[in-house]
């Protein structure tokens, strides 16, 4: 496949949740975009979906929501902590905004974002890596490099090139983005999925050393994760990886145990290693990152995708204003939550707490989510109009 035009507003490498919903708000903005991703059209990730309110408010307003209970996402009502053998329940309030949360598959979160972009007239080239980013003679960046037909160089120039390529971004290195801030902790994370009943609930599972998850999603399955300190993992889990999870959930809560052997039949457990988080410069001379590609932050806060929406509309402001203090703006904005978030997942992906003191470094998460939510409901919504872009 090849684009169906040689120049766009905005080129956008990777297209999850970053990369589809920046496509998305530029479109329905009138923007033209090319969103280009290496992997096929609804494709797994290795990443885990619990969904935390942030995100839910930012799908709901996009009318994205409806759509993913349609595809069978289940609605979870309550969370529950488990500290040690100690367990606290918290309950959603539903309201409009916020009806309840989800933790939709990234097959159908993905998707449904890819087709919400599409129908506001997105074009998507899957299945295709960006090999380059290439700049003019001042060092401004005027588009990507793909394969074309027959496997031979293609060049799409672009206004903007967002880069929404996740961790490994390219579009980070080539144009030499920074590193701002650099986490220091990181946590191993291995999932598999098993049968759920309906109506199940979010658990966290603490205990000093160890951590675990149950998140239901589609196909009446949830994804039963353990986690453990990178260095741990890398100690206990090479030998064996599906017995060393099973020892953490049967620590965490012998009833875990025994739901995560039922494994769904065609469940592989999938695993990750650990990332320290980071924060990267987010824009420069025509590039401007978004997603995992500018700032990582450990899953166990279960926050990225909600990061990665908020970062898009923000973005989606930026790139429809065009100019330079716009972009400052952007990263400022991301910076000033960004921050926050990583310190206090840090706090909890550390390890270094106690039962005594995990609870209260997830009351700081907490509010740092609280004030994000509040801005977020008080941010300005993208508006359908098309400005010139930065030139
Ligand atoms: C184990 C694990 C569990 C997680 N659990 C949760 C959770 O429960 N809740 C939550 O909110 N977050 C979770 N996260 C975080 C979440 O997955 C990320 O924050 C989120 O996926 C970021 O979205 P993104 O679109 O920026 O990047 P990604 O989802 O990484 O997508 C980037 C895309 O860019 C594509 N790409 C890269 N390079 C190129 C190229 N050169 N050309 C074309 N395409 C390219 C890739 O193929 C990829 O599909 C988890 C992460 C991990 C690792």
């Amino acid at each position: 496949m090849i684009p169906a035009r040689s120049h766009y507003d905005a080129v956008i490498v990777g297209a999850r949740c970053a990369g589809a919903s920046t496509a998305m708000l530029l479109a329905r903005a009138g923007l033209s975009v090319l969103a280009i991703e290496r992997k096929a059209y609804g494709s797994d990730a290795l990443s885990t979906h619990a969904l935390m309110r942030p995100a839910v408010l930012q799908l709901v307003r996009w009318g994205l929501f409806k759509p993913l209970i349609d595809a069978g996402t289940p609605l979870i009502e309550t969370a529950t902590f488990h500290y040690g053998a100690s367990e606290t329940t918290i309950p959603l309030y539903a309201s409009a905004d916020l009806p309840g949360l989800i933790a939709p598959r990234r097959t159908v979160l993905d998707r449904t974002i890819v087709d919400a972009a599409r129908q506001e007239g997105a074009e998507f080239l899957h299945n295709t890596a960006v090999a380059d980013i290439f700049a003019d003679a001042h060092g401004r960046v005027r588009g990507v490099e793909i394969r074309g037909i027959g496997n031979v160089p293609l060049r799409v120039t672009a206004d903007i090139v967002v880069g929404a390529d996740g961790i490994g971004s390219l579009v980070a290195k080539c144009c030499g983005a920074q590193v701002l801030r650099q986490g220091r902790v990181s946590a191993a994370h291995v999932f598999a999925y098993a049968p759920a009943i309906p109506g199940a609930s979010y658990h966290w599972y603490f205990q000093p050393g160890m951590a675990a998850s149950f998140i239901p999603t589609n196909d009446g399955l949830a994804c039963i994760v353990a986690t453990v300190p990178t260095a741990l993992f890398d100690d206990r889990f090479r030998a064996n990886r599906d017995q060393a999870r099973m020892d953490v959930l049967a620590a965490l809560s012998p009833e875990l145990a025994t739901q995560a052997a039922r494994a769904a039949p065609d469940s592989r457990l999938q695993a990750f290693r650990g990332v320290p988080g980071y924060l990267r410069q987010a824009h420069g001379d025509g590039w401007v990152l978004v997603g995992d590609a500018g700032f990582f932050r450990d899953p166990i806060t279960s926050h990225g995708i909600s990061d990665a929406l908020r970062d898009s509309e923000s973005l989606t402001r930026a790139i429809l204003d065009g100019s330079s203090a716009a972009f400052k703006a952007y990263q400022q904005e991301r910076d000033a939550i960004a921050g926050p978030i990583l310190d206090t997942t840090d706090a909890v992906a550390g390890f270094d707490w106690t039962l005594g003191s995990i609870e209260e470094r997830h009351r700081r998460f907490s509010a740092v989510m609280k004030t994000e939510m509040a801005q977020l409901s008080a941010a300005e919504f993208p508006e359908a109009r098309k400005l010139a872009l930065a030139s």
